[in-house]
């Protein structure tokens, strides 16, 4: 079998809708749900002449996770426009951090079945969601919803350190579980709180270097994750043994037939024109309050999972079941 020689190599982008009261620049209710466009003010809906102010819980909530993933936390760091034309974002541009993100580094340690994996952190940065489009309400019109637009977002890029679908699944777990623990997220993938682009290559076993990768955007379910992987890995090898190239393309998975197909160009040439946002300046932030939210995080989900393995001699499965929630955890 040719899949045997190949490894699949895989890098996450992963959204975590943080679980502010507020949006992220401005005071409007960033809660899920509400009867649309009700959770929208001149600032969300990107009126001219309107100003940002930055969220200082979406500040805290990002240095939580920091802290948490063993991340280095830059004490002054800033935002960006990214400029993009779209019926969901009314001001034009994205209000993100492309030059200097608030964390860099860090990692994640996997307890897979029999081996363990370190799946390094790139860098985490802040931004703000853009609202929603409905494309399947009315047969004639598109809907647009505003209430997410501006909501406060942290995206975590990893290495592409994973090897697997399984991987990325104890990935996705492991995050969710970490966001719940710190209270910065629900992580709910039904509510789109946590979706993913998964970056996926494949190489020759053996091999050092890295294939070309094609990124598939906005997963949102493990198992759409592991069920586009598992078709881009096979599509991928299928193409190298065929003589053929990886050409590097952004990809939707469409779960009904379970496979990956190119976005049209349109929505993938993007050309961001990344610039400073004028209207915010740098945040900047002293080491002592970065020691002040370090203090103030809960014992970490993988320190007590190995507490209660060491001190109570339980079996894994069953600390993992008890730590899966703070509560639990505490409780027990
Ligand atoms: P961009 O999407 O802006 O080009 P990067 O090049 O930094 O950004 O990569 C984004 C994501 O793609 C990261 O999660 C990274 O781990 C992953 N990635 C990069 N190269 C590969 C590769 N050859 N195979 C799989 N994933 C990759
Ligand atoms: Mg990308």
């Amino acid at each position: 079998m040719k899949y045997e020689y190949y490894e699949p190599v895989i890098g996450l982008e992963i959204h975590l809708q943080l679980s502010t009261q507020s949006k992220a620049f401005c005071s409007d209710d960033a809660s899920f749900g509400g009867e649309p466009n009700t959770h929208v003010s001149a600032i969300s809906l990107g009126h001219p002449g309107t100003l940002p102010r930055l969220n200082k819980r979406q500040v805290e909530y990002a240095v939580r996770l920091g802290l948490a993933l063993g991340s280095r936390i830059n004490l002054r760091n800033c935002f960006d426009r990214k400029n993009y034309f779209y019926t969901d974002l009314p001001k034009g541009y994205q209000i993100t951090q492309d030059r200097l993100p608030v964390c860099v580094g860090g990692s994640m340690e996997l307890q897979m079945d029999g081996y363990r994996r370190t799946v390094r952190i790139h860098h985490i940065h802040m931004e703000e969601d853009a609202g929603k489009s409905i494309h399947d309400l009315s047969p004639r019109h598109s809907m647009i919803d505003l209430n997410r637009a501006g909501v406060p977002l942290l995206e975590i890029v990893s290495e592409p350190d994973l090897r697997s679908g399984e991987e990325v699944d104890a990935f996705m777990t492991a995050m969710r579980q970490l966001a719940r623990y710190l209270g910065i997220s629900d992580g709910n993938m039904q509510e789109g709180s946590m979706r993913c682009d998964v970056n996926v290559s494949v190489r020759k076993k053996g091999e050092t270097l890295l294939g070309e990768r094609c990124e598939i955007k906005n997963v949102n379910s493990m198992r759409f994750a592991r069920q586009a992987i598992e078709f881009e890995v096979k599509r991928q090898v299928d193409l190298l043994e065929n003589g053929e190239e990886i050409v590097r393309s952004t990809l939707n998975f469409n779960p009904a037939t379970g496979e990956t197909s190119p976005m049209r160009d349109k929505e993938s040439a993007h050309d961001y024109r990344y610039f400073p946002d004028p209207d915010l300046p740098p945040v900047v932030f002293t080491q002592q309050w970065v020691d002040e939210v370090a203090d103030s995080l809960p014992e970490l989900p993988q320190t007590i999972f190995n507490r209660f393995v060491n001190k109570f001699e339980l079996p894994e499965y069953d600390t993992r079941l008890l730590t899966q929630e703070r509560e639990t955890a505490a409780f027990f």
